[in-house]
């Protein structure tokens, strides 16, 4: 018979976890797990995991349980196919080779927002990093907090970096576009008309963070399947970490440090949806809030999203902090050909292009 040893499954999953330096209650789940099933009779083992009642065993969880269950199925568990994906790779050398293949950012920030800086200055800041072009994604009017544009400010906003373009070195460009609020509906915070007119459109939910499960998942879901949304901005909307030293005054209007978890969705409905629509998740390189999760980021690489690895840039100087998601993207085995800012300006706006379709 080509039954797995579930136990062992186990451990390799806490050895692997370990080696990537994972958060250690995540690796004591899988080693108390371990421990506790391997003093069971393997007959016990088989019949619990078929009547579903291995949880009720202290120290097994739903997601060992699982494990264990695909294990006594002859399966490879998906948490460790997921983890071994990654396996082996140099992980140094696969980051910087996806930081060398971006061309650009997908999500900045100008003073038009809560950005410090004006356009031109974050423009010529991406140029001299090598980038071919700038995707700004200032904020949408019922962010407040942020200075959010109305219509007519954004109106006023695509004259203007229509002209800086005209100035800007040759090879690059500003690209249009918003980080538009995904409202409570699932319907996105600014004018139709504007939204398909913009070359990228960034969609992130700031508000409401603790809706139930369920109420998330229909918002999210709502937004994915509208077609001027491009690109699911910082998914789950945790903050890790206060922000980095020296990171502090202008550009920071609205984004307070402080820790926050992530929110609650089925991200495996989220990402389908990602996938099925043709959407990029995006990997937000921001310190503080590295979202999504790596757990989630190998969810979203296994359901076949594309991925946009943003900056979400409040100041020139942030515009570096890509090598940051790079890093994530290289440790979740994020493959450059589904990375949509490693394509060509051109590319890009006819890939955002075909949503609206
Ligand atoms: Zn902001
Ligand atoms: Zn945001």
């Amino acid at each position: 018979m080509g039954v797995r040893d579930a136990v062992g499954d186990l451990r390799r999953i806490a050895f692997l976890l370990e080696r990537a330096n994972e958060a250690t209650y995540r690796v004591r789940a899988f080693r108390s797990a371990a421990a506790a099933l391997a003093a069971l009779p393997a007959a016990e083992l088989a019949s619990r995991a078929l009547a579903g009642t291995l949880t009720e065993l202290s120290g097994v969880g739903e997601v060992t349980a699982r494990c264990v269950t695909e294990s006594l199925r002859g399966e490879e568990p998906v948490y460790l196919r997921r983890l071994l994906a990654t396996e082996g790779a140099d992980l140094d050398e696969a980051a910087a080779a996806l930081r060398a293949a971006l061309r650009g950012d997908c999500h900045t920030h100008s003073d038009w927002s809560d950005g410090g800086s004006p356009i031109e200055e974050m423009a010529l800041a991406a140029a001299e990093l090598g980038h071919e072009y700038l995707v700004l994604t200032d904020h949408s009017p019922k962010l407040t907090v942020a200075r959010g544009l109305t219509a007519a400010r954004l109106r006023k906003q695509l004259d203007h970096v229509a002209a800086i373009n005209a100035a800007l070195p040759a090879g690059f460009r500003i690209l249009t576009g918003i980080e538009v609020d995904i409202l409570a509906d699932g319907s996105l915070d600014q004018d139709e008309e504007l939204l398909a007119r913009l070359d990228v459109v960034v969609g992130s939910v700031h508000s409401g963070l603790r809706d139930d499960r369920a109420r998330m998942t229909r918002r999210m879901l709502t937004a994915i399947a509208n077609p001027h949304l491009d690109i699911l901005g910082h998914c789950t909307g945790r903050m890790v970490a206060s922000r980095p030293a020296g990171v502090t005054g202008p550009g920071d209007r609205g984004h307070r440090a402080r820790t926050r978890p992530p929110s609650d969705f089925d991200a495996d409905a989220v990402f389908a949806a990602c996938a099925e629509h043709g959407k990029a998740v995006e990997i937000n390189s921001r310190p503080e809030r590295q979202d999504p999760p790596k757990r989630l980021l190998r969810l979203a690489v296994e359901a076949g999203c594309l991925f946009a690895i943003d900056t979400d840039a409040h100041a020139p100087g942030q515009l570096d902090w890509q090598r940051f998601g790079c890093e994530r993207a290289a440790l979740c085995g994020v493959p450059a050909e589904r990375v949509v800012n490693t394509w060509p300006a051109g590319e890009l706006v006819d890939w955002a292009a075909t949503h609206d379709a």
